[in-house]
Parts: C-alpha cells; sequence; structure tokens
C-alpha cells in the first residue's frame, strides 16, 4: 500500500479493458481527423456520428479510423466506474489541451 502510495502518478494508471456500452471517449473529446461522416473532425461533447446504436464504432478496423482513436487506451484513471465519471475526466482532458486562442 504505501508503495502505491509513493509510486509516481504515471505508475498509478492501471490498464483495463473498456466497458460495453460506454462510448465516452467518443463524445465528451474533439476529434480534428476528418472521417466519412464528420468530414470536419468531431466538436468536443458531440456524439461521433460513426458510434452505432449499442456505443460501438463502425470504423473499427478500417483505415479511415482516425489515429487518435486508436491510441486511447481504456485506464481505471480516465474510464472510472461509470460512463458518467469518464465523460468528467474526458471533459476536464479536453480543457487542459485546449489550443489556446
Ligand atoms: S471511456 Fe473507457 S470504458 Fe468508456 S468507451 Fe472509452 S475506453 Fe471504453
Ligand atoms: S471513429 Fe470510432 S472510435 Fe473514433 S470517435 Fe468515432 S466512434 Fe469513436
Amino acid at each position: 500500500m504505501a508503495l502505491i502510495q509513493q509510486a509516481p502518478a504515471a505508475i498509478k494508471i492501471i490498464a483495463m479493458n473498456c466497458r460495453p456500452g460506454c462510448g465516452a471517449c467518443c463524445i465528451a473529446p474533439s476529434i480534428s481527423t476528418p472521417t466519412p461522416k464528420m468530414p470536419h473532425g468531431k466538436r468536443a461533447g458531440e456524439p461521433c456520428a460513426h458510434l452505432t446504436p449499442n456505443l460501438a464504432c463502425d470504423l473499427f478496423g478500417s483505415p479511415e479510423r482516425p489515429a487518435v482513436c486508436g491510441s486511447l487506451q481504456p485506464s481505471a484513471e480516465m474510464c472510472g466506474a461509470s460512463r458518467e465519471h469518464a465523460l468528467i475526466w474526458l471533459e476536464r482532458l479536453e480543457q487542459l489541451t485546449r489550443p489556446q486562442a
């Protein structure tokens, strides 16, 4: 326990599997890469047009899927225990990484 408390923050990020029916990381972040259904990219908070009704990605496995989608890996820190946690966490990340005007 003490070792975990003393570990750098990056070490505390625990890998996990994506939660079925979540889709938070396909809604909260903005995506600048054009896709077939979103030729101008996606605004933050806007559900991706490639989300299927059961919150899967209809571009999964396709070269047209933005590289950023494949690079975002599930983690306990980001995904948490609920979709609401993930939406709030990703919204904060979006605000922190937004280019300054
Ligand atoms: S936020 Fe996490 S659990 Fe939710 S869809 Fe993205 S990777 Fe999966
Ligand atoms: S392209 Fe697929 S993985 Fe990327 S945001 Fe849209 S639905 Fe999610």
